[in-house]
């Protein structure tokens, strides 16, 4: 019988690559997004038999819970959560405002808790362990120019990231991380332009400041984050918990 996963935030970019390569490698696929146009667009580009549209916005415990068990009902089972949402405000020191602050904290590092909790009952209840995957980012490992909050929501799930996976090993739990890098997203055209405009510059120089110390020389595609996130959603992972697996082309080193 084929597995069943979760990946949040999948109606458009990173999220939608890993929902499909993991559609690809032979789960059912829960795509959980705030967006549901975009949440039944790529349950339409996969199928309607192994693919199924939940929506909530993950900053809400009671609507991911709900979502979930949607899923599982649908499915009858979860093996793996991908717990990728996010967002990602520009924010430079002296224009942060606690609106920001919140809502950040609320979807990135609230987004993962809540998801974490849910995946964690049901796996207890269907009597088996299971993989949680977080979206953190190259900018949770290192400072990046203008990204306080997001940066601080990032280094935030490194560390609930490592603490889970103390937590939950006793269930047969892992708990792990990518860091994507510069990523051909809206999300990263969108800070690209935001870091470009605060300086007085174009979206390209914006692009160019996340870009320009890349090893590997080209930006991201989604399809490469979502090959290490295939890695740790299948067996061959099974002996790695509490990590954080950087796909960034070599922009970060540790
Ligand atoms: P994106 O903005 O292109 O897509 C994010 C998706 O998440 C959208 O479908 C959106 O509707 C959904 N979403 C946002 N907030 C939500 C909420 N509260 N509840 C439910 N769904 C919500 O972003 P992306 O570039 O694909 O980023 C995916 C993840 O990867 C994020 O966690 C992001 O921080 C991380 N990341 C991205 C990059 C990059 O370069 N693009 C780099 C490092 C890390």
């Amino acid at each position: 019988m084929s597995k069943v996963a979760i990946v949040t935030g999948a109606g458009q970019g990173i999220g939608f690559a890993i929902a499909e390569r993991l559609h690809k490698d032979g789960f059912k696929v829960g795509i959980l997004d705030y967006n549901e146009e975009t949440a039944q667009a790529a349950v339409a580009k996969l199928s309607s038999d192994t693919a199924f549209a939940v929506v909530a916005d993950v900053s809400k415990q009671d609507q991911v819970n709900a979502a979930f068990d949607k899923v599982v009902e649908h499915f009858g089972d979860l093996h793996v959560v991908v717990n990728n949402a996010g967002v990602a405000p520009t924010t430079p020191l002296d224009t942060i405002t606690p609106e920001q602050f919140e809502r950040a904290f609320a979807i990135n590092v609230g987004g993962v808790i809540w998801g974490s909790q849910a995946a964690h009952r049901h796996f207890k209840t269907l009597g088996h362990g299971g993989k949680i995957i977080n979206a953190t980012s190259q900018a949770g490992c290192v400072g990046n120019p203008n990204l306080t909050v997001y940066g601080g929501t990032k280094f935030a799930v490194r560390g609930i990231t490592q603490t889970l996976a103390k937590d939950l090993a006793q269930d047969n739990i892992t708990v792990n991380a990518y860091a994507p890098g510069i990523v051909k997203t809206p999300m990263m055209y969108d800070i690209a332009h935001k870091v470009g405009k605060n300086a007085g510059k174009d979206d390209e120089w914006g692009m160019q400041t996340f870009a320009k110390d890349i090893t590997l020389k080209r930006l991201s595609e989604p399809e490469d984050v979502a090959n290490a996130v295939s890695f740790l959603a299948g067996a061959d992972s099974n002996y790695i918990t509490g990590q954080t697996i950087v796909v960034d082309g070599g922009m970060v080193f540790h």
